[in-house]
């Protein structure tokens, strides 16, 4: 279950499968498959249900088609996982 907490409304699934073409530091990295959700209320809209792998990773042979299809990009940036607070 998916809500809006602007709104108080629960979301829901608008469109599956939708393709995501995350960068890193602004170059095209990987390709997931994920949910687009929407709120009813305000229309606002949010990317969810992500694989638990990517579709296709920069280095395989028809990534750059995939990510010219793309239809929404995130950006990511490669680095250390944030430390934990004590
Ligand atoms: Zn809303």
């Amino acid at each position: 279950m998916i809500a809006h907490p602007t709104c108080g409304a629960l979301m829901s699934v608008c469109k599956n499968s939708v393709s995501v073409l995350q960068t890193d530091c602004g170059t095209p990295y990987r390709i997931w498959s994920a949910d687009l959700w929407e709120c009813p209320d305000c229309g606002e809209q949010i990317l969810g249900g992500f694989g638990r792998t990517p579709v296709a990773e920069r280095w395989d042979d028809d990534f750059a088609a995939l990510a010219k299809s793309a239809d929404y990009t995130v950006a990511w940036r490669l680095g250390a996982p944030p430390k934990a607070q004590p």
